[in-house]
């Protein structure tokens, strides 16, 4: 065969620029690109074999390598597949340039192709020139008498196709490595490229380094090591759930995911209809309390790495969690805006959610023990689903876990229903259960439960509870006094009014206040001689205040809001309202200190106040002596 040289038409000057603009923003994506091609070879060889269609050797070892030669400043990828005569090298590489890359991409969105070939990504050969200044084709097609071929371009028009010199069946694509490729050239950045995008592709993936001084042991003495494959070449996911066993799902994750911590448990996706997916999603531990949760969800397209979380295919909140998605099916070869808008996509996101939640209801059900074991690990991520998606909070609605006052893990229903004669739809909740300790005290000694909320997302996940279930309202326990634990009033109506006038400004004195909220009540427990509560509503209203940052807030501005209650059972109270004749002195002592004790069990004291407390209590005890 003569030289044959021609040009790749004026509409390639397009080309390049589009390749570059449209479909890569990560110049690694070459490394993708060919060995997908590689594979795709292999692949398409194997499945004519199986045909009949094509003659090969018995028991062939498929394999894909890449050789870096730092010197030279090329990368070699090849491949033991299907190989190109020089017509198939005019049609599908010089012939892109003529159907122009619109056509081209909608050419390949059209495919329907449902069998193992990757090559949905469309252009990919030409994504070697966004590193390489020159790129030659040596190959040899697996046709009967095939000569091989060998093609050649230096990223312009012009092409050069010839007659080649391989001698085996297969291809091999030399990148020669540009100014803006030479990171590639680096052993480690190359072979962590490899391992991003093809840890899971299905043949054996070599790396060679030319000129690599080879590993000595301690006497200097070569080290003959096996060349080890980069990739695993039939994924834990592929699997189907029954062949996996737990150890498998564990090692699976410590090796993805680099965490050496136990997942809690996971969801294995494997569907053929009406789509194809497959993956496993993993539950991560958290840390501790404070650990941000990160997850990181790899999608993969025919075990190819496509991308991590990306929103527009897993639901927002299920990036939460760690796993790997493979969908065969997914028209990756368009924008993002594309995927957002696209019915299809929005199927498989609600697939997955479904999944998930189904996952949780039959936990919940058959292993509520263990379920319980798990839920302060994931009580956030369900929360936020819940939060996020309404068809997600609608089927996990009923397995949301409450801790009450005693440890136990009850569900809104079981709460409502063992209060039902108590407070009907009315549910109690600590959020730091030092602060309100003599709040939760009052509730056990009363014989009331509350339940802990104490989860920066509980806010949220509140109002959300309150707006979907009418009747039910959440009230923190220190909101108000509860009516079962008032005593018996042993003050008439207008004796009351009297002695809270009277108390109402004795504290206003001794605290110079100029507004005091204060209320007179009988407690059963004569031992507490009042309590600081402040409405559910005020409270919320500061906490979101507090969340948003509003500008100009002042701390003490809801000070006022708060409301003192004394106990008309409390001796010391007594003592106020009964023996009008105790000195000024002693009197603002009792008040002011009534209050700082009522205060302290409320509210952290103030810097100031709690000098003054200190100092306070100091001079009671030499009161004492
Ligand atoms: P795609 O892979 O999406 O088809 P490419 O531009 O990457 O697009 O490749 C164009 C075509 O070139 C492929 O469809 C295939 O026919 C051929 N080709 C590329 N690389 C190889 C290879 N290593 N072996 C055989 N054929 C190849």
């Amino acid at each position: 065969m003569s030289v044959e040289k021609g040009s790749l038409s004026i509409h390639s000057e397009n080309i390049f620029p589009i390749i570059k603009k449209w479909l890569y923003s990560d110049h690694d994506i070459f490394v993708r690109e060919l060995v997908s091609n590689a594979s795709d070879a292999i692949t398409k060889l194997k499945q004519l074999s199986s045909m009949n269609e094509a003659q090969i050797e018995d028991n062939p070892t498929f394999k894909i390598e890449i050789l870096l030669d730092e010197k030279a400043k090329t990368l070699t990828f090849s491949d033991n597949g299907i190989g190109m005569t020089d017509e198939e090298i005019k049609k599908y590489i010089n012939q892109i340039a003529f159907s122009g890359a619109e056509d081209f991409l909608n050419k390949y969105k059209d495919k329907s192709d449902k069998d193992q070939i990757i090559g949905h990504f469309g252009l990919g050969f030409y994504s070697a020139f966004m590193v390489a200044e020159k790129v030659e084709i040596h190959t040899l097609s697996y046709q009967k008498d095939a000569k091989p071929a060998l093609w050649r371009c230096d990223g312009g028009t012009e092409f050069e196709l010839e007659a080649g010199t391989r001698q085996t069946r297969g291809t091999e694509i030399v990148l020669y490595i540009s100014e803006e490729g030479e990171s590639f050239l680096n052993e480690y950045t190359l072979k962590s490229t490899i391992k991003k995008y093809c840890s899971f592709m299905p043949y054996e993936i070599y790396l060679t380094v030319i000129g690599k001084e080879p590993s000595k042991d301690a006497e200097g003495n070569v080290i003959i090591e096996a060349p080890k494959p980069l990739n695993t070449t039939k994924p834990l996911y592929v699997k189907s759930p029954s062949e996996c066993s737990d150890e498998d799902y564990k090692a699976f994750y410590r090796d993805t995911f680099h965490d050496f911590k136990e997942p809690l448990f996971w969801i294995h996706l494997n569907m053929d209809y009406p789509f194809n997916l497959k993956g496993i999603l993993y539950f991560p531990k958290l840390g501790t309390e404070f650990d941000t949760i990160e997850g990181q969800i790899k999608l993969y397209n025919s075990q190819v790495f496509v991308a991590d979380n990306i929103k527009e295919v897993i639901p927002e909140f299920l990036l939460l969690l760690k796993g790997v998605i493979d969908c065969p099916d997914l028209p990756l070869n368009v924008s993002r805006s594309f995927l957002q808008n696209d019915g299809f996509v929005k199927k498989i996101s609600n697939y997955i959610s479904k999944k998930v939640a189904d996952k949780l209801t039959g936990m919940f059900k058959t292993e509520r023990e263990e379920f319980q074991g798990f839920w302060n690990d994931i009580s956030p991520f369900i929360k936020f689903g819940a939060l996020k998606d309404e068809k997600f909070y609608e089927s996990v609605e009923t397995i949301y876990l409450y801790k009450t006052l005693s440890d136990q893990f009850v569900t809104l229903e079981e709460y409502l229903e063992a209060a039902k004669e108590k407070h009907e739809n009315k549910v109690f909740y600590v959020t730091d259960a030092l602060q309100q300790a003599q709040y939760i005290k009052m509730f056990k000694d009363h014989d009331l439960d509350a339940i802990h909320l104490n989860h920066s997302i509980d806010a949220p996940f509140i109002s959300l509870l309150e707006s979907k279930k009418e009747n039910v309202s959440f009230v923190r326990i220190d909101a108000d006094l509860n009516e079962h634990m008032k005593g018996e009033e042993s003050f008439s109506e207008e004796e009351k009014k009297q002695a809270m006038d009277q108390l109402e400004s004795m504290f206003k004195d001794a605290l110079h206040m100029e507004k005091l909220n204060l209320k007179l009540e009988s407690m059963k427990d004569s031992s507490l001689s009042g309590m600081v509560v402040l409405s559910e509503e005020s409270r919320r209203m500061q906490d979101m205040m507090r969340m948003y940052g509003m500008p100009g807030m002042n701390p003490d501005m809801f000070k006022t809001e708060t409301t003192l209650i004394l106990n008309s059972n409390n001796s010391l109270v007594k003592h106020l309202i009964e023996n009008t004749a105790i000195d000024h002195y002693t009197r603002a002592l009792i008040c002011e200190h009534l209050y700082d004790l009522a205060m302290i069990s409320h509210a952290p004291l103030s810097a100031d106040a709690m000098t003054k407390f200190i100092k306070r209590s100091h001079d009671l005890m030499l009161k004492l002596i």
